[in-house]
């Protein structure tokens, strides 16, 4: 044993870069171990090569939408095994950019994977690291269901590297990944068949998007099996057979298991140093990211808190502010803005309708649906849906959400409103910005009726 690292991090992902960058810059000496490519999921296999695929899919609108505006567009063609070697090279660059970060913070790069040994030890195949303190950082892997066939079915990991789009793609699931692939393929001209195992896609979100997202899926051409849970998938000379609980069967050329995450804690020999898992399999952390051996500390998807990108990093550097910069950082949890880039797009920070209503009782919900002025033109009939959530004792605002064009981008600016706690009556002092869309969200007037 040669080096005894003040921190040593096990995963390289978006948190476990990060983490580790802000410690080394309070001069903490870090360790990094990382088993494969440096990037972790975000980078890529989720977040990165997915948001560069519906940027593609997103051109097939626009030249439908540019016809309305004068536009001859003959010819137009999509080579998706261009855009996926396109995306390859992107995060070719993009891992050599987090391994140069890295390489500058002066964080020393340990290739293989780790095993804890104990509390201050982990082996990484013959070699022992020592550390003062260690990070896990591991992040999760996708699963899929436990049916005759399930192999013949493909992850998010699988669905961004197919060389050729599947014509024919059924979708299990209705969370973040189903939703988002479901606009990817259907954008760019497959037939999707999206089985949901409740009436709705994205539970937990606010109801009235839900179905409003769901109302525009299905106008866009995506097949909605409700209720329904696939139960065994057989291949056949046309294509995969997938008998679904509803005593139907399609055929498909390819099965997308959109089915959840999982935390990714195999062979890391949690239990050698004692470290708690809870009952979903994730290690258990109190709010500053401790586990139960006071020298291990976990964050980011491996701990099953939120599993979004931003939530690991910050969880990471609040453990290197608080551990090497004497900053006690806590992550708060509770108002974090999250967008869906599923086709149309939706963004939303803060609680939904129905979780301020039980959290707070009297609420005051203000809503608009109207369609957006660069549809008109284009003949394209979606509306858009922006909806604020208000605390009706206090007037702040608990809740923003949309369903619309860039969705995403105006949330994440929202955000910044809602994390302050402004009121309504400071929204409605905001000077509109016209003609835009987001200019709604603080021109709203008319509160809806209480529901009796
Ligand atoms: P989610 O947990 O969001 O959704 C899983 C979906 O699969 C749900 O609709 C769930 O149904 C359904 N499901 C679960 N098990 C089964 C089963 N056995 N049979 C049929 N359906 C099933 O997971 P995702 O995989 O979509 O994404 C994982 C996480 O990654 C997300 O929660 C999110 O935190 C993150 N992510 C974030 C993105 C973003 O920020 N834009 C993009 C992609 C991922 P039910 O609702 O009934 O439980």
């Amino acid at each position: 044993m040669t080096t005894r690292f003040d921190l040593l991090t096990i995963g390289g992902g978006s948190g476990g870069v990060a983490g580790s960058r802000r410690a080394a810059s309070y001069g903490a000496k870090v360790g990094l171990i990382e088993g494969g490519r440096m990037g972790g999921t975000c980078v890529l296999r989720g977040c990165v090569p997915k948001k560069l695929l519906v940027y593609g899919a997103r051109f097939a609108e626009a030249f439908e939408d540019a016809r309305g505006y004068g536009w001859t567009i003959e010819g137009a063609s999509h080579d998706w095994g261009a855009m996926i070697a396109a995306k390859n090279q992107e995060l070719d660059r993009l891992e050599g950019i987090y391994r140069s970060m890295l390489d500058r913070a002066g964080v020393t790069t340990i290739t293989g994977h780790a095993r804890l040994i104990d509390a201050h030890t982990v082996a990484v195949g013959d070699q022992r690291v020592a550390a003062e303190r260690i990070m896990i950082a591991t992040g999760g892997y996708p699963v899929r269901p436990d049916i005759p066939g399930a192999e013949l079915g493909i992850s998010s990991d699988e669905a961004l590297d197919l060389t050729v789009r599947p014509d024919r793609i059924m979708i299990v699931g209705g969370g973040y990944i189903g939703v988002e692939f479901a606009g990817i393929f259907s954008t760019l001209g497959s037939t999707v068949t999206q089985v949901l195992r409740q009436d709705l896609p994205l539970r937990g979100f606010d109801e009235e998007l839900r179905v409003a997202l769901h109302q525009a899926m299905v106008a866009r051409g995506v097949g909605f099996r409700a209720r329904t849970l696939p139960t065994a998938i057989t291949k056949a000379a046309d294509g995969l057979h997938v008998a679904l609980s509803d005593g139907t069967t399609v055929v498909v050329d390819q099965v997308l298991w959109a089915t959840g995450r999982r935390p990714n804690t195999a062979n890391l020999n949690l239990a050698a140093a004692g470290v708690a898992v809870t009952a979903a399999g994730a290690i258990a952390v109190d709010a500053w990211s401790r586990t139960s051996v006071p020298s291990i500390y976990a964050v980011g998807d491996v701990t099953d808190r939120v599993a979004l990108t931003p939530v690991a990093i910050a969880e990471a550097r609040a453990v290197a502010e608080t551990l090497f910069n004497a900053n006690a950082t806590m992550v708060q949890h509770d108002t974090i803005a999250t967008a869906v880039f599923s086709r149309p797009e939706l963004g939303t920070v803060g609680l939904s309708e129905e979780a301020a209503r039980a959290r707070y009782g009297a609420i005051k919900v203000f809503a608009t649906g109207f369609r957006p002025m660069q549809y008109v033109l284009a003949g394209r009939n979606e509306r858009t849906l922006m909806k604020l959530i208000v605390d009706a004792a206090t007037d702040r605002v608990l809740g923003a959400h949309m369903l619309g064009p860039d969705a995403a981008e105006i949330i994440q600016s929202l955000a910044v409103a809602v994390t302050a706690g402004l009121t309504k009556r400071q929204f409605d002092q905001t000077m509109a910005l016209h003609p835009s869309a987001a200019e709604e969200f603080v021109t709203l007037r008319d509160a809806r009726p209480s529901p009796q």
